[in-house]
């Protein structure tokens, strides 16, 4: 057998890690941990990034005094990730891996030094042999400053990373062309670039312990896929899921979707950008010549000529969103200019771009 990647960002949910009432599920971990191991083995770079601090921490403590959400979570994850790091420690000391705790936060990565500071770290990890295990640091952050879920950090770090696959493990088998407990619905083995699928995606239902949803996870899978990495979505507590889609050997049983990359490259500073979008400052509203121009087939920067208004207080090198003329978001992009000048340069012809090419992520899926 052989390693299908030379590198792999590997997330796995709360339900994957968390027996029904919260506390953490040891055989699936193990489970877990001895897949990755093997594909260690065989010279495959893995960083893991894994969610399960909060549902661990809950099952961990009653709290005498009633607490909000914000405090519950942070307390909860406090106490959780401690358990959850210890043991995935001591799964991997088996197999003589050294695991390395990564926790992180949304806004720690929203300037391009933080984030290559980060990229460092995890390369410096894995240049040693050490196993990066990453989560949010949901004791700081809380509400509008954190992920949407694990899933979108996960693709951030695999973009980040510049992995060749992620695979995002929960407790669904895929996606599936219609209702999941619908006994004539079945797994989507492979999507392409540029198929859409989101209709078949019950856009309500949420995981019980996790913050995402299959919708989410598959708009991330989506945007991951179209900036040229592999993704796939499958079921954390199959035996073998892992390896099957990790390793060169593939078994006829095995279901689970498999996002096929797209080949257009993409350079790192892109990649970073694609991932901002929750980090925009403010807003850039377009015309239609510019729209045109921007998801044309073309490389076009944004230029001042294009702009119709600029919304929100932004700096020259902050992220911002660009608006379509009917008003809905078709990408992001970092500005040359703070919204004072760029509110100046508006219509005007001749004027350097505002969003360069080079520092532009449009996207037009949604
Ligand atoms: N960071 C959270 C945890 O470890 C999980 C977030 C999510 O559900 O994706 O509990």
């Amino acid at each position: 057998m052989q390693a299908r990647y030379r590198r792999a960002v590997v997330k796995v949910g709360s339900n994957v890690l968390t027996r029904g009432d919260g506390t953490l599920d040891v055989a699936v971990m193990e489970g877990i941990v001895d897949q990755l191991a093997g594909m260690m083995k065989l010279g495959m770079e893995i960083i893991l990034v894994s969610s399960g601090a909060v549902a661990s921490g809950k099952a961990l403590i009653s709290s005498h005094r009633k607490l909000d959400a914000v405090s519950a979570r942070q307390l909860y994850s406090s106490i959780g990730q401690v358990r959850l790091i210890n043991s995935y420690c001591e799964l991997f000391a088996r197999h003589g891996i050294v695991c390395g705790q990564v926790l992180t936060t949304k806004e720690s990565l929203s300037t391009r030094d933080h984030y290559l500071n980060q990229m460092n770290c995890m390369n410096t990890m894995l240049e040693n042999g050490v196993i990066p295990v990453v989560n949010e640091n949901d004791t700081i952050s809380v509400t509008e400053l954190m992920f949407t879920d694990n899933d979108e950090l996960s693709g951030l770090v695999a973009s980040m990373m510049n992995a060749e696959c992620l695979v995002i493990l929960s407790n669904v088998a895929g996606i599936y062309d219609g209702p999941p407990q619908d006994p004539s619905s079945s797994v989507i083995p492979e999507i392409r670039p540029g198929d859409d699928v989101s209709g078949f995606i019950d856009p309500g239902k949420k995981s019980s312990f996790g913050r995402g949803g299959m919708l989410t996870k598959y708009r991330i899978a989506a945007k991951v896929a179209d900036e040229g990495i592999e993704v796939a979505i499958a079921d954390g507590k199959k035996e073998g899921i892992l390896t099957d889609i990790l390793s060169d050997s593939p078994r006829a049983d095995m279901r689970y979707t498999r996002f096929l990359p797209s080949e257009k490259p993409i350079s790192h500073v892109k990649k970073w950008i694609a991932h901002s979008d929750g980090f925009a400052k403010g807003e850039i509203h377009i015309n239609e010549g510019a729209y045109r121009a921007l998801t044309g087939d073309r490389a076009s920067s944004l230029l001042p000529v294009g702009v119709t208004s600029v919304k929100g207080e932004f700096e020259k090198g902050d992220i911002v969103r660009i608006m379509a003329p009917d008003g809905h978001a078709v990408g992001v992009g970092k500005v040359s200019a703070g919204s004072v000048r760029a509110a100046e340069s508006i219509g005007q012809k001749g004027k350097r771009p505002l969003i360069h090419y080079d520092y532009l992520y449009i996207d037009i899926s949604e």
